[in-house]
């Protein structure tokens, strides 16, 4: 759900051009990771960057903390300087049981 002041969307496929990461913020507990495009898009695909603030859930707890702040940062900016970026490794893929009585 885009606030009403935004404007058009910004796909994700955008901030590679622009050399842009992501930054995801919990507001609650103050957790925040920088992420490439391209390691978010493996997961939700060329989406708006807005919309990552519903899509991602903050890992401190079962169910997250609600709605994440999320900002797109340059990555020659100042700020980035001496920050880590989170890496995407691998996507596990979870085996779930489906059982049926015969
Ligand atoms: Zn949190």
């Amino acid at each position: 759900m885009p606030a009403p002041n935004k404007s058009k969307p910004y796909p994700l496929s955008k901030l590679n051009d622009a050399r842009e990461l992501v930054e995801v913020r919990c507001a609650y507990c103050k957790r925040a990771h920088v992420y490439y495009a391209t390691d978010l898009m493996q997961l939700f695909g060329d989406v708006d960057v807005d919309s990552l603030a519903g899509r991602m859930t903050c890992e401190s707890v079962t169910g997250g903390h609600g709605l994440l702040h999320v900002e797109r940062i340059f990555s020659g900016s100042r700020e980035m300087v001496g920050r880590k970026i989170r890496r995407l490794v691998a996507i596990q893929i979870k085996r779930v049981p489906i059982w049926k009585e015969e």
